[in-house]
This record gives structure tokens, C-alpha cells and sequence, in this order.
């Protein structure tokens, strides 16, 4: 292999991506992949990142969301050669007790992240802001097939797998559901619930604008969960990342309820819940973070048999060169996500 992949390096918050020339790897190692990206979609963790809420190590190429095609296989995947795909974001070792024992490989003792990995870690293509990433051997490829969109199988392998997981195994006699939070992440996890034969799900989101898409994906709005009955819901999603609607959820759970946290992904989330809530209720609490190679299968599986307005939701594609648009576009919270293209680059 020869050539260059350009990319958009991310150097710290508040300065401009600085795009450069990266060598492709001359040689692929048993079980690695090299993807030429189609489309990259810019997820909320890469807007903390930029905007230094989050620190990374850095420089790094940012991004985890994105589908592409196989352009060179290392021995082991060379019938993936040509393929279009999208691939697990987190990189797992196979043998440690997370990978083996726990069935958690998003855990693992050796878990390597896309898009948050420094340049210096092996080729630095390991970001989806960029012409190429270099998949490792142990990150799980699922083939996307060709009637899915690029728009709407760039995040299957972030918001829409992690729901596929949150949703995997919900308390048995399920016909009432809230999610709290009408982005992606809410919108995913309403079509999922509905997809499982939960009959009624309800979304609360504070802004009207993003609740305005819930009906679309099956689901029935709320302003406030305040308004709906105690004890009235078999399970809760948590997916706005805000600790102080927690209380709320609890209130709305029925006996043996089960509430599933995956929004509040920072440490400012402290919650002012009594363990006696939890234990009078019979309620489960379960946290969800990122997921394992048969929830991203499931995602693609249920992108395959389900006809929603998804694309609806992306942006249309900017250049690469225009990365910084994106992200001021992104973070205006107009579209779920927005897409990244690579055609001129
Ligand atoms: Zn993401
Ligand atoms: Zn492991």
C-alpha cells in the first residue's frame, strides 16, 4: 500500500482542526482493516471534546461514527476486502475477564477507543475525520447493506447499538415506557421499545422542537413527565443526561420497574435519589455504557427491517475541509447529527 489519508487534526479547544497529510500504513497487520470513509457524523462526545469539556489526549483525530469501505485487509479479514461497513468503537483484547467472563468487551482491560486515541498510537488513523482509519484486530466489523444510507449507518455504531443494548432485556409484562430525552439517543431507544412490542412509549424532552420529531419514530410526547401517574410505567430510559430528572423517573416506575441510565455520561451527575426509593420500589437500576458486538448487529439488523425517517434527522453532508462549519452547525443542536463527506478531499 502507498498513498496519503488526509485528516483534521484536533490539537486543544478553541483552535482550529489543522489538516494534514498522513502516511497510509505500507503493511497491515494480521487482522487489521483499512476503511476509506464514506461519511463521518459528529456525535455530542466530539463536540465536549472540542469545546474542552472533555479532555483527550491530543493531538488525535477525532470521530467514531462513520461507515466506509474496505480498501486493504491484513491476513485473517481479507474476505472483507471491498465490503462497506461500519465497525464496533471500541477496540477489545478477546482474552481479559471483561472480553471473556463479563461478557462486556466495551470494558476491556485493553479497550482502545476510535476518536480518542493520540496520533502517536500506531498509524493516528484511528479517528472518522479523516479520508481512512485503520480498524485493529479486535474490533467487531458488521457489513451495512446497501439499501441503509450512509447518513443513517454512520451512528448506528454509537447511539443506536448502545440503545440495542439498553433495550436487550426489559422487564417482562413491558407495555409502558418513558425516555427522557428526545435526541438521538431518545429517538433510537423509542424505535427500539417500539420494535420489542412495548406498546406505549412516552418521550419527555424540555424543548418542543426536538419532541416535535418523537412521533415519527413511534413514540408520544410529553412536555413533563410531572403530568403522567405514579407508579404508572414498567421502564424508564434515561437518555438526557441530566441528573435531576432521575427523582422524576423513579416516581413513574411501577413496582419491580426497571430504569436504565445511558445519558449521563460526565461526572457531573450526583443524584439526590433515597436507597429506600430503590428498595421500596422493587426497582432495578441498571447502567448502560457503549455495548458489545451483538447489539451493534442488532442495530444494523433493525435498521434493515424498519423503514424510519433517520436520514431526516443528518444534516446533508459537509466536505471535510469544512469540519469547523460542522461543528458550529452541530453544536446549534439544528440536526441530531452532522455529516461529514470526504468526496473532494
Ligand atoms: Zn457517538
Ligand atoms: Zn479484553
Amino acid at each position: 500500500m502507498s498513498g496519503t489519508a488526509r485528516g483534521a487534526i484536533f490539537e486543544q479547544a478553541g483552535q482550529p482542526f489543522r489538516f494534514a497529510e498522513l502516511p497510509l500504513p505500507s503493511v497491515l497487520e494480521p487482522g487489521q482493516v483499512l476503511v476509506a470513509l464514506s461519511l463521518a457524523t459528529i456525535c455530542g462526545s466530539d463536540l465536549h471534546t472540542h469545546a474542552g469539556r472533555r479532555q483527550e489526549p491530543v493531538p488525535c483525530i477525532l470521530g467514531h461514527e462513520g461507515v466506509g469501505r474496505v480498501v486493504a485487509a491484513g491476513p485473517g479479514r481479507e474476505a472483507w476486502l471491498g465490503q462497506r461497513v461500519t465497525w464496533s468503537s471500541a477496540d477489545a483484547c478477546g482474552h481479559c475477564s471483561s472480553c471473556i467472563d463479563w461478557e462486556l468487551p466495551q470494558k476491556c482491560d485493553r479497550v482502545f477507543k476510535y476518536g480518542h486515541a493520540q496520533l502517536g498510537a500506531g498509524s493516528g488513523l484511528h479517528g472518522t475525520y479523516a479520508t481512512h482509519i485503520v480498524l485493529r484486530p479486535g474490533t467487531h466489523l458488521v457489513r451495512v447493506p446497501d439499501l441503509i444510507p450512509d447518513a443513517v449507518a454512520a451512528s448506528a455504531n454509537c447511539s443506536l447499538a448502545t440503545m440495542a443494548n439498553v433495550t436487550e432485556q426489559l422487564p417482562s409484562q413491558c407495555r409502558v415506557a418513558v425516555v427522557q430525552g428526545a435526541g438521538l439517543l431518545g429517538l433510537h431507544g423509542c424505535a427500539l421499545l417500539r420494535a420489542a412490542g412495548v406498546e406505549r412509549v412516552i418521550v419527555v424532552d424540555p424543548e418542543e422542537a426536538r419532541l416535535a420529531r418523537v412521533p415519527d419514530f413511534g413514540g408520544v410526547v410529553a412536555a413533563v413527565s410531572a403530568d403522567l401517574p405514579s407508579k404508572s410505567v414498567d421502564v424508564v430510559i434515561e437518555a438526557a443526561g441530566v441528573p435531576g430528572i432521575v427523582g422524576e423517573g423513579l416516581r413513574l416506575l411501577r413496582p419491580g420497574g426497571h430504569y436504565l441510565f445511558a445519558g449521563m455520561v460526565h461526572p457531573d451527575s450526583a443524584l439526590t435519589i433515597t436507597g429506600e426509593q430503590i428498595i421500596r420500589g422493587c426497582v432495578a437500576v441498571r447502567g448502560f455504557h457503549n455495548y458489545a458486538p451483538r447489539h451493534l448487529n442488532r442495530a444494523m439488523a433493525f435498521l434493515e427491517t424498519s423503514a424510519l425517517p433517520w436520514a431526516s434527522l443528518v444534516s446533508l453532508p459537509l466536505p471535510l475541509s469544512c469540519l469547523e462549519e460542522g461543528f458550529a452547525l452541530a453544536s446549534t443542536r439544528r440536526w441530531a447529527r452532522v455529516a461529514i463527506s470526504f468526496d473532494e478531499a
